[in-house]
C-alpha cells in the first residue's frame, strides 16, 4: 500500500495495462505502469509476445523495483504486452498470486491481468474444485481461465467469452495470447479501462494518465460489457452481454483515480473540483475562518474547488513527506503518533494563529484525521473545521476496493457529532449523498455505484463479508 496517500482512506486495488502493434511492448508497458503506480504498489508484471513466445516477468515491490534490472525490461521480447500493477483487496499476498497470471490453454499459452474482484469467487471455485479443477493461486482472477479452460468451444476467444458470461462482479481485463491482445470491462463498468492510439499501434490502459505518460492519444473508454480484440487483421469488438445501466464506482472520482486521468468519460481533476464547489456551497465555512487546506495530495482539488466557491484563500498548510514508501524502518524509539508524523508535517508559519477548513476526500477509520487535526492545533490554528468531499463511508466494498471491515468504519457506529468529537474538529461537515451524485457526470448516460456509502450493492454477494479471498 502506498501510505504516502491518505493513509487512513480506502486501499487502493489494481491498474492494467496492454499494448498491441508497437516496437519493444514492455517498454511501453513499463511506462503506462508507472503512471498507475497509485492504483497498486504490492507487486508490478508484464507479460511480452514476439509472436511465438510469451515471456513473463513479475515480482513484488513498486514498478521501478519490480523492472530494476534493465536487461530483464529488454528480455521480454515484441510488439506485444500487457502489465499489471497489484494491491490485493483482501487476505494474504503471496508470489503465486502476482500478476498477470500466465497458464497455458489448450490453444497456447495466455496471460492475464484482472482489476476488480469478483463476488461469486467462492460458490465457483467449490464447484470447479469438486470436478476435480487445481488452482494454482487464491485470486479470483484465476476462476475466469479456470472456467474457460473447462468450456468445450474451440476457439479461446469463446472459451474465455463463456466464463465471462459466468462470473459477477467487477473486472476491467487485458489478456495476451501469441497472436492477440483482448480487452474487457464488466457489463457495470465498476472499474474504468480506456483505449488509446500511439504510432499506429493500440494501447489500453485503467486510467488515461497512462497514456499521457505513454505519449498514446487517448480514443475513448472500453464500454461496459464490451469485448475488444487486437490482432493480426486489426481490431474489432463486439459487447458479451446485453448493455446494462453502468455502476461506475463514484470513489473514482473521490480519490481513487489521478486527477489528470479521464474515467468514465470525464476529468477526475474537473469533477473533483466540482465537488468542493458543492461542499463549500451547501457546507460553508464560518465567517472568522482565514484559509482553506488540504490532505495532501488527494484532498487538494477538492479543496480548490472549496476554496474557489468560499472566497477564500487556499493555503499549502501541511506537507507531505513524498519518499516514504515500503521501504520505511520505524526505528526502535518510536515516537507518539510516529506513523503521520513522518508522513504530514504541519507549515507552523502558516498556521500560528489562524481558524482553518481542512478539506479530506473520506473519512474512513478518523484514526489519521484525528492526529491531523491535532498536528494542526499545535502548529497553532485556533480552529480546524472539517469538510469531507464525500458522504460517511458505511459500508463495504465487494468490487475491488479494500475498506477496513465494517467494524472499524468511523460513521458505521459513530453519529456525525460522535466522529466531530472524536477527531476533535470544531465542526465537521459532509457531502450528502445526493450532492454527491450530482457532482460526477451524467451527459453520457453514466449511472454509479454507492454503495459503500448507501449499503445499496448493484451485484449481489454471493460470499460471506469477510471471506479471505484476493481481488486485485
Ligand atoms: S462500494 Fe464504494 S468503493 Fe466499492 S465500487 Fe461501489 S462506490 Fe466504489
Amino acid at each position: 500500500m502506498d501510505e504516502s496517500r491518505n493513509i487512513d482512506a480506502v486501499r487502493p486495488n489494481c491498474a492494467v495495462v496492454g499494448v498491441w502493434g508497437l516496437p519493444a511492448a514492455a517498454n511501453i508497458a513499463y511506462l503506462g505502469l508507472y503512471a498507475l503506480q497509485h492504483r497498486g504498489q504490492e507487486a508490478a508484471g508484464i507479460v511480452s509476445t514476439n509472436g511465438q513466445l510469451l515471456f513473463r516477468h513479475a515480482a513484488k515491490g513498486l514498478v521501478a523495483d519490480a523492472f530494476r534490472d534493465k536487461a530483464v525490461l529488454n528480455s521480454l521480447e515484441g510488439g506485444a504486452a500487457i502489465g499489471h500493477n497489484r494491491y490485493s483487496t483482501t487476505g494474504p499476498s503471496s508470489e503465486q498470486n502476482v500478476q498477470p497470471l500466465l497458464v497455458e490453454d489448450r490453444s497456447g499459452s495466455v496471460a492475464m491481468a484482472h482489476n476488480g474482484n469478483l463476488v461469486n469467487y467462492l460458490p465457483l471455485r467449490k464447484f470447479l474444485e469438486e470436478e476435480g479443477s487445481l488452482f494454482r493461486t487464491t485470486s479470483d482472477s484465476e476462476l475466469i481461465l479456470q472456467l474457460a479452460a473447462r468450456s468445450h468451444t474451440p476457439t479461446f476467444l469463446d472459451r474465455f467469452l463463456e466464463a465471462l458470461r459466468m462470473v459477477k462482479g467487477a473486472y476491467s481485463l487485458t489478456l495476451l495470447t501469441r497472436n492477440s491482445l483482448i480487452a474487457a470491462r464488466d457489463p457495470n463498468g465498476f472499474r474504468p479501462l480506456c483505449l488509446g492510439q500511439k504510432d499506429g499501434g493500440w494501447v489500453v490502459a485503467s486510467e488515461s494518465c497512462a497514456l499521457d505518460l505513454i505519449g498514446a492519444t487517448y480514443i475513448r473508454d472500453v464500454e461496459p460489457g464490451e469485448v475488444i480484440i487486437f490482432d493480426h487483421d486489426g481490431m474489432r469488438n463486439f459487447r458479451f452481454t446485453p448493455p446494462n445501466k453502468p455502476t461506475h464506482c463514484i470513489f473514482e472520482y473521490v480519490y481513487f483515480s489521478r486527477p489528470d486521468s479521464r474515467v468514465f468519460g470525464d476529468n477526475v481533476d474537473k469533477t473533483r473540483r466540482k465537488l468542493g464547489h458543492i461542499l463549500a456551497k451547501y457546507h460553508p465555512a464560518p465567517a472568522d475562518v482565514d484559509f482553506v487546506m488540504s490532505v495532501p495530495d488527494s484532498s487538494n482539488t477538492a479543496a480548490l474547488g472549496y476554496a474557489h466557491e468560499s472566497g477564500l484563500p487556499f493555503e499549502i498548510a501541511l506537507i507531505r513527506n513524498h519518499y516514504v514508501g515500503r521501504t520505511f524502518i520505524e526505528p526502535e524509539q518510536k515516537l507518539r503518533d510516529f506513523g503521520v508524523k513522518v508522513k504530514f508535517n504541519p507549515v507552523i508559519g502558516v498556521l500560528k494563529g489562524k481558524r482553518v477548513i481542512l478539506v479530506d476526500d473520506s473519512i474512513v477509520r478518523g484514526t489519521t484525521l484525528k492526529k491531523l487535526v491535532q498536528h494542526i492545533r499545535e502548529a497553532g490554528a485556533l480552529a480546524v473545521h472539517v469538510r469531507i468531499s464525500s458522504p460517511p463511508v458505511r459500508h463495504p466494498c465487494f468490487y475491488g476496493m479494500d475498506f477496513p471491515s465494517r467494524e472499524q468504519l468511523a460513521a458505521n457506529d459513530m453519529t456525525l457529532e460522535e466522529i466531530c468529537d472524536f477527531i476533535a474538529a470544531d465542526s465537521l461537515e459532509y457531502l450528502s449523498v445526493e450532492e454527491l451524485v450530482s457532482g460526477v457526470p451524467h451527459e453520457n448516460g453514466q449511472g454509479y455505484c454507492t454503495a459503500c456509502f448507501t449499503g445499496k450493492y448493484p451485484i449481489d454477494n454471493d460470499e460471506d463479508e469477510g471471506t479471505i479471498k484476493l481481488g486485485c
